[in-house]
């Protein structure tokens, strides 16, 4: 079988060494062209030293000679964006894993689409800042496209697959309902950054595990699932299920529901987006519904988390308010982690910085990076 030759781009991050794992188990499936990540060079080298990639790729233009030090005998250690955009088009990549956070995706994300690369897209701000754009790309790839990473994403995907779009009604995304499912609305205003990062089910990254808290999380799946997916607010829903193992559900014109559901292990998210249309065996154990007793659901309560009348907001406006949305959070989050703020405060910045923003059309990518930049100011100064 001719291997197939990938790059990941943000390797070192939660979902980059899941799939560092998973390429690992699989070595005989696929071989590594690039790694590239920004400040983590142990990690990275760590990282060619288990991969035997090609070309490792610090975003960090000052970083680049640290990086070669590091790296073992016959490794290429390049550094910048310039680097990273090469390598997702070179003409022997065939798969590009996008799992950077926050917004230096999205060059790389349109240049590998528009050079015919398959991209698994874990990276939600690409679709949620350029979702319009990106799609469009993914539309016009020759061969290419995209394909989940995010679990709801991967799960909805599957549960769509063969249907076509007049059998479905709407599209459930589930939540776990985060660490403050149960508290009231007063404690969780003075949640506490430790509070906020005890994550129920999942083992993430900082910035979305915090997201996950507030539901922000689910505000910018929702606006990812209605570019992937090609639905609008009034198809597509959440629900609470706080076991995190129903992962989507698809609920068809008839009333019928197909639900996804697998053990809480963005692996199995990775590796399907690696593989797909294939399957491979499990990393870890089976889900054994039988061990997990029961599968609790709930309605979201949207007054105790704005994040969801956000996201409705965002995907009726569409154009420039997602990434107002995404743009003022990030800042808000960082406010929260720094102690300038209180939690409450993340919802204050976003709903204020939303409420003021104008909104245009989705033309260039330039359009779309100046909200982005001018809600980053805004949601800075933003007085809580
Ligand atoms: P982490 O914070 O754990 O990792 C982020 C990664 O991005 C790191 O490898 C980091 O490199 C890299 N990075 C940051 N800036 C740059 C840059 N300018 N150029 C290249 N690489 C850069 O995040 P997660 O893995 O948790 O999440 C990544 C993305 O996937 C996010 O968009 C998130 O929303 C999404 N996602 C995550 C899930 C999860 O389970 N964690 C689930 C579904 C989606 P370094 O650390 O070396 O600086």
């Amino acid at each position: 079988m001719q291997k197939k030759k990938v790059v990941v781009l943000g390797a070192t991050g939660s979902i980059g060494r899941n799939t560092a794992d998973v390429l690992k188990r699989h070595s005989d499936r696929f071989s590594v062209y690039a790694l590239a990540a920004r400040n983590n060079l142990a990690e990275l080298a760590r990282q060619a030293g288990e991969l035997n990639p090609e070309v490792v790729i610090t975003a960090a233009e000052e970083k680049g000679t640290s990086l070669r030090k590091l790296l073992p005998p016959g490794v290429e250690g390049q550094c910048g964006m310039a680097a990273m955009m090469e390598a997702v088009q070179h003409p022997d990549v065939d798969l590009v894993l996008c799992a950077i956070v926050g917004t230096a995706g999205i060059m790389p994300v349109l240049a590998a689409l528009r050079a015919g690369k398959r991209v698994a897209l874990a990276s939600k701000e690409v679709l949620v800042l350029a979702g319009e754009l990106v799609m469009r790309a993914a539309a016009a790839s020759p061969g290419g496209g995209i394909v989940p990473v995010d679990s709801e994403h991967s799960g909805v995907f599957q549960c769509l697959a063969g249907r076509e779009k007049k059998e479905i009604a709407r599209i459930w995304l589930t939540a776990s309902g985060g660490p403050f499912r149960t508290w009231s609305r007063e404690r969780i205003e003075h949640a506490t950054l430790p509070d906020a990062l005890k994550h129920p089910t999942w083992s993430m990254g900082r910035k979305i595990t915090i997201d996950s808290a507030s539901m922000m999380n689910k505000a910018l799946e929702l606006v990812e699932a209605g570019h992937l997916f090609g639905a609008d607010a009034d198809h597509l829903g959440v629900i609470v299920n706080p076991q995190s193992v129903i992962h989507a559900l698809a609920e068809l014109t008839d009333g019928s529901m197909i639900a996804q559901l697998a053990a809480p292990d963005m692996r199995l998210a990775i590796a399907y987006a690696l593989t797909w249309p294939e399957r491979m065996p499990p990393p870890g154990r089976r889900l054994d519904l039988a061990a997990v007793g029961s599968l609790e659901l709930f309605a979201p309560d949207a007054e105790k988390f704005p994040s969801l009348r956000f996201a409705d907001a965002a995907l009726r406006a569409g154009g420039t308010l997602p990434a107002v949305m995404n743009a003022a959070n990030e800042v808000a989050v960082e406010r929260f982690c720094r102690g300038e703020i209180e939690f409450g405060g993340i919802w204050r910045i976003v709903g204020g910085v939303m409420e003021s923003s104008s909104v245009e059309p989705q033309d260039s990518l330039e359009q779309v990076l100046a909200a982005d930049a001018e809600a980053r100011v805004r949601a800075r100064e933003f007085r809580v």
